[in-house]
């Protein structure tokens, strides 16, 4: 079972490394001058212990594509924590595909046959209490995520239509096997519900360390959809809020307008303010055109904030782009909600879904998983009047 310490002495660090491109040696020496930097190796893994690896393996994209953990980021982490004695495993629940493809696509499978470890079991789910949850008390988790001693995740910089940017503390969703991450979407349709079970499942799962992928980064329509954009850098941190509002500094994204850094703090998960950085000087890094969503609220239906009504005129909707959409089917497939809001109007597919907003919760997963970037969000003209930027 992972999980242990709470925030310490040391959790609100984040360590900058510059690391200027993903081949091999390079990624080797900014990987082991970041753990350097936090204490090195043997704070994280002890010999014999069991850890689970987890990157961001939301869909099966080609490493370049900056949608998945880079292979050689993956590649110099494993390393280190198999060099140190442990066993090390690693899995994810994408979005959308198997699992073993997905990995194999983005790279990942290659990389872990070479250094001879596998995929853990993400296909089955186990339920546990967690008494101390703020708003969820039971989880159903991954096998594989449960028989480990430690995690470590691997998140990637990216931008997010529902959360702004999926960064630490999302990265843990794919814990939950897929179905069931559907279920939530459903049951918790706005982003700070959605952020709170995100901010509750990291305080149960606790991974030990957080190694965020931003040498390509992924601005605009992301987390699968947006363009690749260089930053340069990798971010470690024991403190996933510490770490996402740092990545806001960079950005120029205000922490407080990103749900799960906001609820992250509330919930004692980390610290959005009173970081300390270590290694390279954020300034060196900015990047403050980065194209993210920095409107005050206008991604959520926060309750009490927005009616049924106010949520039809001023929260961003999803739009499909029909030059570009290939009719495959994606989005209907992951909406969560029953009947579905977004569906095809003929059998045929002769022209693009279409979105019933009337039922539309907003989550976003058409967005999220459209794999040909035929999805947008749209803010309604009353939302660009009230949150002019
Ligand atoms: S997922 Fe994208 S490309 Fe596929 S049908 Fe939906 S909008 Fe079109
Ligand atoms: S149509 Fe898209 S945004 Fe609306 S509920 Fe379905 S998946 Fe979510």
């Amino acid at each position: 079972m992972p999980g242990s310490s709470s925030p310490d002495a040391h959790s609100s660090v984040v360590a900058l490394v510059r690391c200027p491109s993903y081949e091999e040696r390079v990624v080797d020496a900014a990987i082991g001058r970041g753990l350097e930097l936090l204490g090195g190796i043997e704070r994280f893994a002890q010999p014999g212990e069991t850890i689970q690896l987890k990157p961001n393996l939301l869909v099966g994209r080609d490493p370049d594509r900056a949608v998945t953990t880079h292979p050689n980021v993956f590649r110099a982490i494993a390393r280190r924590f198999i060099d140190a004695g442990a066993a090390v495993s690693y899995g994810d629940s994408p979005g959308f595909g198997r699992l073993s493809a997905v990995a194999r696509r983005a790279g990942l499978a290659t990389v872990a046959e070479d250094l001879g470890f596998g995929l853990a079991d993400f296909s089955r789910g186990r339920t546990v209490s967690f008494s101390d949850g703020r708003l969820i008390k039971q989880f159903t988790l991954a096998e594989g995520v449960l028989a480990a001693e430690g995690i470590v995740s691997l998140p990637k910089l990216k931008t997010h239509g529902l959360t702004r940017i999926t960064g630490a503390i999302k990265n843990q969703y794919g814990c939950i096997p897929g179905p069931l991450k559907a279920e939530f979407h459903a049951r918790l349709p706005n982003a700070d519900l959605f952020s709170q079970m995100l901010v509750d499942l990291n305080r149960f799962l606790r991974p030990r360390l957080f190694v965020m992928d931003g040498i390509v980064a992924m601005e605009g329509n992301g987390p699968q959809g947006g363009t690749p954009r260089p930053m340069n850098i990798l971010l470690l941190s024991t403190d996933p809020v510490a770490l996402d509002a740092t990545v806001g500094s960079l950005i120029g994204l205000d922490p407080t307008l990103v749900p799960p850094i906001v609820y992250g703090e509330a919930f004692g998960l980390g610290r959005a303010f009173e970081i300390e950085t270590v290694g390279d000087l954020v300034g060196s890094f900015l990047a403050e055109d980065f194209d993210v969503n920095r409107r005050r609220s206008s991604t959520t239906g926060e309750p009490g904030r927005y009616s049924r009504l106010a949520r039809r005129f001023v929260v961003p909707r999803p739009i499909v782009l029909p030059t570009r959409c290939t009719r495959c089917g994606t989005c209907v497939s992951v909406c969560p909600v029953a009947p579905k809001a977004i569906g095809f109007e003929t059998e045929d597919r002769s022209s693009p879904p279409v979105h019933r907003y009337e039922r539309c919760i907003r989550c976003y997963c058409c967005q999220e998983m459209c794999p040909e970037a035929a999805i947008e969000l749209h803010v309604p003209l009353l939302g660009r009047i009230i949150h002019r930027r």
